[in-house]
């Protein structure tokens, strides 16, 4: 099937996009890598009348070590996600949960701001801002604002932002010096979406006792999440292979995930458990008092 007729746009800087975005609104869609929309557009399941390509906003390219925190344009590409030695050395959680998207040539096109305002559940990189505590930066000729991520994701495909504004990037905080962090997922098949995804950062005290754990799980309801309870009974205990356990069955006791014709919710359950457990141990592998 082909897409719908629509009037295509080139803008050459943000205050082009931005005045095309005020100028035509719901009408409109931005086109970043392509690689949601591009389907949607074939499928006709989008049908904007004016189709703005933001290819050319070379300003939405970059990545900004600002100290405390990492800025990643919206235009990066998953590929540079997952390269850019600013991000492999100040967030280096999502370095590794962007070099898991799909295959190849997805990571080349797709774009951290096309990914965010997709909002898949089980996307890597909403989960992973929503673990870190990332700040999406939105504008429109009204103005800027900053959403804490966990805030700017409702549903699939459902984000806070109104039809004249674009996201022009995230904000994610450095990741302390000593932590530890893992990524991992379960897909059917090498290059699918997840079906569940965690992503976890750990901080150790001298004598192997957790100090603060971040847990985030995927796949397991209409928005990525952080597992807060499971988080805070963490701290203090030593992550040997009884606490591992105990914390993995926690987190999976966390969430409610909803039956659906192909992945009973108890499977999704499973998967948390596991996951969250091999994540564990590959964090405290090198810590002797640690595993078992
Ligand atoms: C075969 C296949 C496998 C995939 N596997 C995975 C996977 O394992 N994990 C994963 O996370 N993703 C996966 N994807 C999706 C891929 O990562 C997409 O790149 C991503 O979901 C959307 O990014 P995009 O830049 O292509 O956005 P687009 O497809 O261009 O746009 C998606 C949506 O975002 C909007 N948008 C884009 N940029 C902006 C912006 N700056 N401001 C406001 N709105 C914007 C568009 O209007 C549209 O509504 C897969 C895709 C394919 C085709």
């Amino acid at each position: 099937m082909k897409p719908a007729a629509f009037t295509f746009h080139r803008p050459g800087s943000v205050d082009e996009a931005l005045a095309l975005l005020a100028q035509h609104g719901a009408a409109a869609k931005a086109l970043g890598g392509g690689q949601s929309l591009g389907p949607m557009l074939n499928m006709r399941l989008a049908q904007p009348e004016h189709l703005i390509d933001l290819n050319d906003l070379i300003e939405l390219d970059r990545v900004i070590d600002h100290g405390e925190w990492v800025e990643v344009g919206a235009l990066t590409r998953h590929h540079r996600v997952a390269t850019a030695p600013e991000i492999r050395q100040g967030v280096p959680l999502l370095a590794d949960a962007a070099a898991t998207i799909g295959h190849y040539a997805i990571r080349q096109r797709g774009t951290l701001g096309g990914s965010l305002v997709q909002a898949d559940p089980a996307a890597q990189l909403p989960l992973v801002a929503v673990t870190l505590g990332a700040d999406v930066m939105v504008r429109s000729r009204r103005g800027r604002r900053t959403v804490a991520a966990a805030e700017f994701l409702r549903a699939i495909m459902s984000v806070d932002l109104a039809g004249d504004e674009l996201v022009t990037g995230v904000c994610f905080p450095r990741q302390p010096d000593g932590e530890r962090w893992a990524f991992d997922l379960f897909s059917r098949r090498h290059g699918d979406f997840a079906i569940v995804a965690v992503a976890l950062t750990l901080q150790l005290d001298d004598a192997g006792a957790i100090v603060a754990l971040r847990l985030g799980v995927g796949g397991v309801g209409p928005v990525p999440m952080r597992l807060t309870a499971v988080e805070q009974r963490a701290v203090g205990l030593v992550p040997d292979g009884d606490t591992i356990l105990d914390l993995a069955r926690n987190a999976a006791a966390a969430i409610t995930p909803e039956d659906d014709p192909l992945v009973p919710a108890k499977y999704r359950r499973d998967l948390v458990e596991t996951l969250t457990a091999r994540a564990l141990r590959r964090v405290t592998a090198d810590w002797p008092e640690v595993t078992t």
